[in-house]
């Protein structure tokens, strides 16, 4: 992507009511004023003022269509560069034609991110922050979108700037020990030194520790309902998602393929899948279906593995071992409890392969449903905390911080030894991986995957 050209792109949803166009770039002023025409043309004296005019709507450039439009001039604007916006009717045609007319007047079309990647590169925010304009779209939950709001506002950000601002502190004292050996001026105890170096790897180890919780918020749960045919897998998946998504039928084998729903538990975003049930098929769809099953029950975060409760239990129970003994990650539930009238709960007592205490529900009635959702907060957490949270590091940020602590743990050894120039070399080496978290430092392909999960227009 170059920052060379002025660029152009559509920033709304095709077919909404009204569309915005956004250019950004050194001639995105000319070019705004030959697209869009009003009393007045855009410049200097009528800066980030909506207003009211006409755009080209035809091949030919005429102005028909009605559209506001706005000039913020560089730096103050999204991508830090001269920038136009102009809102006009929604409707794929009417917005196509005027990027066609922003294109014939020397704009070329954004890519994907290319917004954001410039107020990256106009030092509008760091990678962090325009890391979190994509975790906010993404965003499937209230922790997901609180987390990536802060991460916006730069909680990150400053975070890692004042962990490097002090090892820039300690490199400086070490370099003047360096370049003026024996001129002994006033030096900085080596046991402060140590000890400073020991608060930063304690900071990085306590940011390194909310990569679980950073994991779980951003990329959700993949939460796998599983278990026989017609043991009420689909009841259940509409029961949570509070809609009729999957055809519930008192036909065994109706669900012959995975089917897949987002929503939010307990504030936990989720991916839920409901299953084929596990049975020895001779339907050769059906034999797909089930082999789906498991590929999905392997790649699962937690698993409700439902049993009927109203027959046949101890074989149900028996199932539901052979296919899930040593996980740990599995809910046994007792589904069709209004249909019971045995004692089921004696069927798992004393049974050591049981990870987790079987949960008992009904999903046409909702009862227990409450408790069901207990167990999956608590396995889903486990010795986290699901409170809002400040910062919580993605996998990218954790494996650098990975990266961080050896240095910082050798620069102590090295302090220690008074071999000043090794113990540089660590902290310069911990310095850079810090700088690529926040962007200072990143290689072209590093930030090429970043901005290619942004759409285009943003
Ligand atoms: P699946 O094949 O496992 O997805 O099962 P379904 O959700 O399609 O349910 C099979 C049948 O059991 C349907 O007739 C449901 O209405 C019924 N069913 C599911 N859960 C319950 C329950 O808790 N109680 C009762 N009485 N019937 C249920």
């Amino acid at each position: 992507m170059n920052t060379i050209d002025t660029i152009s792109a559509l920033c709304t949803v095709p077919g909404g009511a009204i569309a915005i166009i956004r250019i950004s770039g050194t001639k995105a002023l000319k070019i705004g004023n030959a697209v869009w025409k009003g009393k007045n043309p855009l410049s200097d004296s009528n800066l980030r003022k909506m207003l009211f005019g006409t755009c080209a709507t035809d091949n030919k450039g005429n102005h028909a269509d009605q559209a506001l439009a706005v000039y913020m001039k560089a730096p103050y604007s999204y991508t830090g560069e001269d920038v136009v916006e102009i809102h006009c009717h929604g409707g794929a045609l009417v917005s196509r034609r005027i990027l066609d007319a922003a294109v014939r007047s020397g704009a070329r079309l954004a890519e994907p991110g290319e917004y954001t990647f410039r107020a990256f590169m106009n030092g509008k925010m760091d990678l962090t922050e325009a890391e979190a304009v994509t975790d906010i779209i993404s965003a499937h939950s209230d922790l997901a979108l609180n987390l990536a709001e802060k991460q916006l506002s730069g909680t990150l950000g400053k975070k890692i700037n004042h962990l490097k601002e002090k090892i820039l502190n300690i490199l400086s004292e070490i370099e003047s020990r360096m370049d003026f050996p024996e001129e002994h001026l006033d030096w900085t105890p080596i046991e402060q030194c140590i000890e400073t170096v020991n608060e930063i790897l304690i900071s990085v180890r306590e940011l390194l520790s909310t990569k679980t919780k950073g994991v779980i918020i951003r990329d959700g749960v993949k939460l796998v309902i599983a278990g026989r045919p017609n043991v009420g897998k689909s009841s259940l998946l509409n029961l949570l998602l509070g809609q009729e998504r999957a055809i519930v039928t008192p036909l065994p084998g109706t669900t012959r393929d995975t089917l897949e729903e987002f929503a939010t538990l307990r504030n936990i975003p989720v991916k839920m899948i409901d299953t084929a049930g596990i049975r020895e098929a001779d339907d050769i769809i059906e034999q797909k279906g089930i082999e789906r099953s498991y590929a999905s029950i392997d790649l699962a975060n937690v698993i409700f593995w439902l049993m009927n409760a109203s027959e046949n239990p101890e074989e149900e129970f028996k199932i539901m071992l052979e296919h899930t003994k040593g996980k740990k990650n599995i809910i046994p539930v007792w589904n069709k409890i209004d249909l019971s009238h045995k004692d089921i709960s004696t069927i798992a007592e004393n049974n050591n392969f049981l990870i987790n205490t079987p949960v008992h529900v009904s999903a046409t009635s909702g009862t227990g449903i409450e408790k069901l959702l207990d167990a999956f907060e608590q396995l889903v957490w486990g010795a986290e905390n699901n409170s809002e949270t400040e910062t919580a590091v993605s996998t990218r940020h954790a494996s650098l911080l990975e990266q961080v602590e050896p240095h910082l743990s050798g620069a102590m050894e090295e302090i220690v030894t008074e071999d000043w120039e090794l113990a540089a070399a660590e902290l310069r080496k911990a310095l850079y991986s810090l700088n690529m978290i926040t962007g200072e430092h990143v290689e072209p392909d590093v930030l090429e995957n970043i901005f290619s999960k942004f759409c285009i227009g943003k």
